[in-house]
């Protein structure tokens, strides 16, 4: 079990919080993320998987992470203001943010706040979808957009997207209109580095990995990335992170749990990849 603080606590400058994002409304075809962060938490938790990165570094006992819990609930309409609030708050202290979603509409408040604190940041974005209608279902939250507004408000110097393999004319449009950097499932290579000179963002949605991989999200897409490529992909980025989030389990879609496990093993290693590149102060 990770070290539980308190909101309020001082935190040393580069410490991880830890939070839970539980929202859905946004998500465009099935609910059920909102109830992901007390499943990977429970996953966690439940004792059949240590707290160790495999590069060593025991969660569990390490004073430079810690959870704060939930922000909010499922119902609470002004969730994104007091997301945005929180992590505010958080930067400001000098703190690292690890979320769990949550659907993707979350990154978007997150990203607010990074903004503030760091003004040439860069966001590497895993997902099976671009994420850059400009609206979806007529909603300009959805779930399907959060990547649009962020570059129309210009939160981020380099959008870099891995994994997609779902790109239509319109979000090509988009990724035309703002720059933003895609390395396709066709383009992906095993051996792919990445190295950001300025702080990261690390974003990752679970249908990144192949439905054989994660079956427990609302928009599974074949052909996608395998648990083990995710993994080291991260483990090789080269960038000082200051914030992560993990989103669009969909518990509901996840019977066997073997979604939630692969988010839980992520959450351990960019964890420990947050740890083994140095903050930014
Ligand atoms: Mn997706
Ligand atoms: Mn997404």
């Amino acid at each position: 079990m990770l070290p539980y603080k308190a909101t309020g606590n001082p935190l040393a400058a580069g410490t991880i919080v830890v939070i839970g994002v539980p929202w859905d409304r946004n998500s465009s075809f099935l609910p059920g993320a909102a109830q992901a962060p007390a499943r990977i938490r429970e996953a966690l938790q439940a004792g059949s998987m240590n707290l160790c990165t495999e590069s060593g570094i025991d969660l569990a006992v390490d004073d430079r992470i810690c959870d704060m819990g939930e922000i909010g609930n499922p119902n609470d309409r002004t969730l994104f203001g007091l997301v945005q609030a929180c992590v505010t708050d958080l930067v400001d202290q000098g703190a690292r943010v690890l979320a769990f979603g949550g659907d993707h509409s979350i990154t978007y408040p997150i990203m607010r706040a990074m903004a503030g604190r760091y003004d040439t940041l860069n966001i590497l974005h895993l997902d099976a979808h671009p994420d850059l209608y400009d609206a979806y279902d007529d909603n300009p939250s959805s779930h399907a957009s959060p990547f649009a507004r962020i570059m129309e408000a210009r939160l981020a110097h380099r959008l870099v997207q891995v994994g997609i393999r779902t790109m239509n004319p319109h979000q090509q449009a988009q990724a035309e209109r703002f720059g933003v950097e895609i390395i396709t499932m066709q383009d992906w290579r095993p051996d792919l580095q990445l190295t950001f000179s300025g702080p990261l963002y690390l974003s990752v949605d679970l249908d990144v990995l192949d439905p054989a991989y994660a079956p427990g999200v609302s928009h599974p897409e074949p052909g996608g990335l395998t648990t083990r490529d995710v993994l080291t992909l991260i483990q090789n980025l080269r960038a000082p992170i200051v914030g992560a989030d993990i989103v669009e389990l969909n518990p509901s879609r996840d019977p066997l749990g073997i979604t939630t496990m692969a988010a839980a093993k992520l959450f351990k290693e960019i964890a420990g990849a947050m740890l083994s590149n140095a903050p930014l102060q």
